[in-house]
């Protein structure tokens, strides 16, 4: 091994006053224990990603970079930009300072003694690694299931993920650089580094609970992330529109043969109820599949315009003085 190359972490906070110090410190004692290893360079640097926070997440970023600013960086964003956005804006601001960089959530729920491990399979010769969950007893039966129902109805829907992966990974300067053309509005990350290639292994962990604080991906948020996923990599639902119109054609040519042999048999006036349940079935399918055909629309419509994926509002940072760098977007 040469000598030890520059890792930079990255971690979106939204409204994480309630554990960034701690996370800072796990965090710190981690970077001590790598850098004297030599398994890392001492330029490395921790990045907090301010997501717009409300409460006082910012302030502690600054003041953890006034107190230690060779050790954590910090970047602000204008407003809130939702998660992948916020990380997004961090690997960009790094691509160009960095070796290899991880994500990770702010609350620690990502085990980082699996960072060592990430580091070490990177100097084997992997582009990327993927933290992969072992195991999820810390997490609710509700949270679990769901989660993994995702999972499955995201590979069924043909769009491809790494199975228990959530946003915990390493990446190189390399697939960083490559990322960034990737200029998409609708994020997922979790799909996209896949599509990127080049060498790749997972490492396992098994999921904590959140240190402190309330999850920001309620159940709502989460089925919008996964209708997100789908939408954004895969056109299997519009195939199974089509095929779903085809076997109701199908169905519909039975349903003539029979209604014409009723009418000559002369039993026809009967059927009131089975006339209400198909156009009642019929309209609600339509009204589905013209949502679904909707949804592929207002990502079209999103995509067009090619809006700016997050706002830069300021950036703390010993190793490059950058005040504005909306250019890196
Ligand atoms: N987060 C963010 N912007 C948002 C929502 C969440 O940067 O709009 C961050 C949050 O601070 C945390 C990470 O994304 O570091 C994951 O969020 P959370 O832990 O609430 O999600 P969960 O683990 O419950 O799925
Ligand atoms: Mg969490």
């Amino acid at each position: 091994m040469g000598s030890p190359e520059i890792l930079y972490m990255v971690v979106p906070c939204y409204d994480e006053q309630d554990v960034l110090r701690e996370t800072a410190g796990q965090l710190k004692n981690k970077y001590s224990t790598l850098i004297s290893q030599g398994l890392i360079s001492e330029k490395s640097r921790i990045l907090f990603v301010n997501d717009g926070s409300a409460d006082g997440t910012w302030e502690i970023i600054r003041s953890l970079h006034e107190a230690e600013p060779e050790l954590f960086s910090g970047l602000s964003l204008a407003r809130n930009s939702g998660h992948q956005n916020a990380v997004l804006a961090g690997l960009m601001t790094v691509k160009d300072i960095c070796d290899m960089c991880i994500t990770m959530d702010a609350d620690l729920q990502d085990d980082i003694n699996a960072v060592d491990e990430m580091v070490k399979k990177y100097y084997e010769g992997n582009q990327v690694v993927y933290g992969v969950r072992s195991q999820r007893k810390t997490d609710s039966f509700f949270k679990r299931s769901t989660a993994q129902f995702f999972y499955k109805f995201m590979s069924f829907m043909g769009a491809e993920v790494v199975y228990n992966h959530a946003d915990f990974r390493l990446m190189s300067r390399r697939v960083l650089n490559e990322l960034a053309g990737f200029r998409e509005v609708n994020l997922f990350l979790r799909g996209m580094v896949p599509l990127i290639g080049f060498k790749s292994c997972s490492v396992y962990y098994e999921r904590h609970e959140r240190i402190a604080g309330k999850s920001k991906y309620p159940l709502g948020k989460m089925l919008s992330f996964a209708v997100n996923g789908i939408t954004s990599f895969s056109t299997k639902p519009l195939k199974l529109i089509t095929t779903l119109g085809f076997v109701m054609s199908l169905a519909s040519i039975f349903a003539f043969i029979w209604a014409f042999i009723a009418k000559i048999g002369g039993f026809s006036e009967h059927g009131w109820s089975s006339t209400m349940c198909s156009i009642w079935l019929i309209g609600g399918l339509q009204l589905f599949c013209l949502g679904i055909i909707g949804e592929y629309i207002g990502k079209i419509y999103a995509e067009v315009k090619q809006r700016p994926r997050y706002i830069v509002e300021e950036f703390l940072s010993d190793t490059n003085k950058k005040e504005e760098n909306n250019d890196l977007q």
